[in-house]
């Protein structure tokens, strides 16, 4: 992690390899300040989560946007955690997110810091303004001070309690702190403007009462200070040269100015982005949050979550999700990115990392009549053809195997080009199989094909360059590994899941076909792996194993299916 610079080289280089990245607003205005001097050529920037919930993949823009720029410009990036509100905060969260930033691949150092750490230093910042006659304690109570606030279109009324001499402020905001009055009855606001057209700067409440103990703070408060008053405040104790934020906050901006000016203290520059909007996904840490307190998933780090813990754990890479948010760019209007746009991402990475098994989810079985009995052969495969460093490895192969029952059709359609009676394929890095028969149970279901093979064919290619139009995969049936594999879908059945039909709130919108359960078959080689690792099945998608694996069961999760495969095989295409 790149540390404040004194030295002149490393941050010359720095700068170039900003001025190389695709210039964003963001950065013109960074490049800017650096031009003029600004911050006397620092840029230390912030990423600070409220540690109420886990991070989710909005979160991880904003991280990568942060971090970045530390890196890019020899910054430093510090992670605050913004823990004011006493009640909502649990130490859990704070781990949680440690761990995120880091697998993201990024690094606070030491910068590490706690907004609740700069409880005395605000408190007394408010004295300041009190004494200045630009903070009064209000004895309104919440919905008063909500009526008092006009609207858009008409003015604000004053607090009856705005006129208060200064005495009495400091009096009353001392014995608030003390514990003296109740929760909710008294506030301290800072007395600006309850006309102006700006509704965040007519008297925003800048203290609440609320005798709550605090994760770190213990019962030392009783007063806590809101996110308005606080936010900023923490960016100019910690010298925050670029206080990059969503657009929601564009607005409040004028406030936050207003503080650092009347305070006469450091002055970050605020820049807005708009924030992270995906198809089929809720992107609130308020509602994933209520997905898991009420068992709609299986936990924070459920794979249908966007939380990046569960997309780490449904099988993206840090890679992946880099790629991601940078290639969606920075934009200053709301949109709604498509969610393939993210899944494509991890198609990309993983094309070029993971390694190829092959599995069958649906098993048929399949029986070479002309195959020996008892034997096995240790045919040769591939390992990724996207990378001949990855090598190869031995695949089991014998005379009963399972292929995937989809591969199989007993009256073919016009464009079905797999097998089916009389009809011959090739069989991945194996051999031309033929159909012969079919067998059936009871109730007609095919129990079990029947082929011949052709031993000349041996690694799927035909001396005489004869041609088969459909290439299967498939698991020899003694050496197969039993799995459960877990396919999932949206979380949300609608690309905007708060768009709710009248009466029914976004929970309606959750799908409850978004986890399908199949017990498949894989080659022997998976048994190697460990939770975590990714691979291709073939022709099937990308596949994660599971912390819910045990020696006795495999957990597969599929990470994404492949682009358009089955798409192409029925164009009778050889993938
Ligand atoms: P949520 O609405 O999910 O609760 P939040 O903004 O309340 O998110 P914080 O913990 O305050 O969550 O966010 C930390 C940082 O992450 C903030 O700087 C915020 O701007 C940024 N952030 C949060 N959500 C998104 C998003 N969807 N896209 C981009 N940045 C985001
Ligand atoms: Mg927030």
């Amino acid at each position: 992690m790149a540390t404040e610079k004194s030295k002149r080289e490393p941050e010359e280089k720095g700068k170039e390899s900003a001025r190389e990245a695709a210039l964003d607003f963001i950065r013109e205005v960074i490049n800017k300040d650096l031009e003029t001097n600004k911050y006397g050529g620092r840029v230390a920037t912030r990423f600070p989560p409220e540690p109420n919930g886990y991070l989710h993949i909005g979160h991880a823009k904003s991280i990568c946007l942060n971090f970045g720029i530390a890196r890019e410009y020899n910054g430093i990036c510090h992670l605050r955690m913004d823990d004011t509100n006493p009640c909502k905060e649990e130490t859990e969260y704070v781990e949680a997110i440690h761990n995120d930033v880091r697998w993201l691949g990024f690094d606070w150092g030491k910068h590490e810091y706690y907004a609740s750490d700069y409880f005395q230093q605000i408190y007394e910042w408010a004295v300041k303004l009190i004494k200045a006659g630009k903070a009064y304690v209000c004895d309104l109570s919440a919905d008063e001070v909500h009526d008092h606030r006009g609207t858009l279109t008409t003015p604000g009324k004053d607090s009856p309690y705005r006129n208060r001499s200064v005495a009495e402020n400091l009096d009353l905001f001392e014995r608030m702190r003390a514990g003296e009055f109740s929760d909710g009855s008294r506030t301290l606001r800072a007395k600006i403007d309850m006309a102006s057209p700006n509704l965040n700067l007519r008297d925003p409440v800048m203290y609440r009462i609320l005798k709550t103990p605090h994760h770190r703070t213990g019962d030392k408060w009783c007063i806590y200070p809101t996110y308005d008053w606080v936010h900023g405040q923490s960016d100019s104790i910690e010298r925050i040269t670029h206080s990059i934020c969503t657009l929601e906050f564009e607005n409040h901006r004028p406030l936050y100015d207003w503080f650092v000016e009347n305070l006469g203290i450091h002055h970050p520059q605020q820049i807005e982005f708009a924030r992270l909007n995906i198809t089929y996904t809720m992107l609130s840490k308020r509602k994933l949050l209520h997905l898991v307190k009420g068992n709609f998933v299986r936990g924070w780090d459920d794979p249908r979550m966007p939380t990046i813990a569960g997309l780490r754990r449904r099988g993206y890479t840090p890679a992946a999700m880099r790629n991601f948010c940078k290639d969606i760019g920075l934009t200053k209007t709301e949109s709604v990115i498509d969610v393939t746009r993210l899944e494509n991402s991890l198609r990309d990475d993983l094309n070029k990392t993971a390694m190829r098994v092959m599995g069958v989810l649906h098993p048929l079985r399949l029986i070479i009549d002309n195959y020996p009995d008892n034997q096995t052969e240790e045919l040769d495969a591939v390992n990724n053809p996207e990378d001949a460093g990855m090598g190869t490895r031995k695949v089991p192969f014998s005379k009963e195997l399972y292929i995937e029952e989809e591969d199989f059709r007993e009256d073919p359609p016009k464009q079905f080009f797999r097998l089916s009676p009389g009809r011959e394929v090739r069989l991945r890095y194996a051999y031309y199989v033929t159909c012969s028969k079919v067998e059936k149970d009871a109730s007609g279901k095919i129990t079990t094909v029947h082929c011949t093979y052709d031993p000349a064919t041996k690694g799927g290619d035909s001396p005489d360059h004869r041609k088969v139009k459909a290439t299967l995969h498939w698991v020899s049936a003694k050496h197969a590994v039993d799995t459960e594999v877990r396919l999932y879908d949206h979380l949300f059945t609608k690309p905007d899941p708060e768009d709710a039909e009248e009466g029914k709130d976004w929970t309606s919108n959750i799908n409850p076909k978004s986890l399908e359960i199949l017990t498949g078959k894989l080659e022997p080689s998976v048994t190697k792996a460990k939770p975590g690792d990714r691979f291709q099945f073939e022709r099937l998608g990308y596949f994660c194993l599971d912390a819910d694996t045990t020696p006795q069961k495999f957990v597969f999760n599929r990470s994404v299916t492949l682009r358009d495969s089955w798409a192409k095989i029925e164009k009778g295409q050889k993938e």
